[in-house]
């Protein structure tokens, strides 16, 4: 039977570590201060932005949401991130994807200042990532990390097969892996015969989007699964995995909630301090 990884009481863990850190950084004066811009009326992307500002308030982190409307020119968006760069108060800065068709949105991840880049999705910090001298991670992907740190895995040697491409899951969480010594594959719509790859997988991480994508004759006995997947069937969520068959398979296991889904989050917010530490030079 799979021991769960349990990412809730996990994140909470962290969540009171950071506001000892946040409460040090205010004693110095220091106030972090995290802006989202958040473009059009995406209903997931307005719950996503009022769960990160309770979760960033309950840390003591300043989070300001600038809601823009859908029509705003690209322009107008880059002219804020412009004026939230050039201000030493702020220290981080994330535009909530997805962004309305006329909006290119490499073009404005690449305005955001990389050292106020929260999500790690400027060209420079993913080359960063790749180059293991990083200073800022993609949050769920470094929540992964942690989560499997805490639990006392060690990657060395191992087989890590990830399914998904992202640039804000997949492959980040892939060069993280790698920088840990794991072998690592990453499949995705055009592999052919996924489980011939995943039945070789120590640490198998599913990030497709689909239910029930990743079955028991898919898993290999003793395997670790992280479930990333955050799917709507019938009123419920769940993963991409199917828990009942493959948790009994696995050594361990995330459910879905309460597995990857609180580290989002959670991690978000570590990664504002990062930056706030950085920017009054502070190290660890
Ligand atoms: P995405 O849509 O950008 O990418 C999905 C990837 O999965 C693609 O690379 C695609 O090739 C691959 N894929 C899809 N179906 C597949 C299949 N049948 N076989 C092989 N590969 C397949 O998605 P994303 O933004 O990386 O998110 C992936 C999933 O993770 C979604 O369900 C999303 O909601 C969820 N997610 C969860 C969290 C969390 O905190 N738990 C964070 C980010 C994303």
């Amino acid at each position: 039977m799979g021991k769960i990884l349990d990412g809730k009481a996990f994140a909470n863990l962290r969540a009171e570590k950071l506001k000892k850190q946040v409460e040090k950084l205010k004693a110095q004066g220091i106030e972090p201060y995290f802006c989202v811009i958040n473009i059009g009326d995406n209903s997931a992307s307005k719950v996503y932005v009022r769960t990160k500002k309770r979760r960033a308030e309950s840390v003591g982190i300043i989070q300001k949401i600038y809601q823009l409307p859908k029509t705003e020119s690209e322009e107008d968006v880059l002219a804020l991130i412009d004026k939230l760069n050039a201000d030493p108060k702020v220290h981080g800065i994330m535009v909530q994807l997805p962004a309305p068709e006329h909006i290119n949105v490499n073009r404005v991840l690449e305005r955001i200042s990389p050292e106020k880049d929260v999500d790690g999705l400027t060209p420079s910090n993913i080359g960063r990532l790749w180059q293991e001298n990083h200073f800022v991670e993609p949050a769920t992907a470094d929540g992964i990390m942690a989560l499997l740190d805490h639990y006392g895995v060690d990657l060395e040697g191992k087989n890590a097969v990830i399914i998904g491409r992202s640039n804000i899951v997949g492959k980040p969480l892939a060069a993280l892996m790698l920088e840990k010594n794991a072998t690592v594959s990453i499949l995705h719509l055009a592999t052919k015969n996924l489980s011939e790859y995943t039945k070789m997988a120590d640490i198998l991480v599913s990030a497709a989007g689909q239910a029930n994508l990743v079955t028991k004759d898919m898993v290999k006995d003793g395997a670790i699964v992280i479930d990333v997947g955050i799917n709507h069937v019938n009123g419920h969520l769940v993963g991409d995995v199917a828990f009942d068959e493959v948790e009994p398979k696995a050594s361990m296991i995330t459910p879905v909630p309460g597995g990857v889904g609180p580290l989002t989050v959670e991690f978000l917010m570590e990664q504002v301090i990062k930056l706030t530490r950085r920017a009054n030079g502070i190290r660890e």
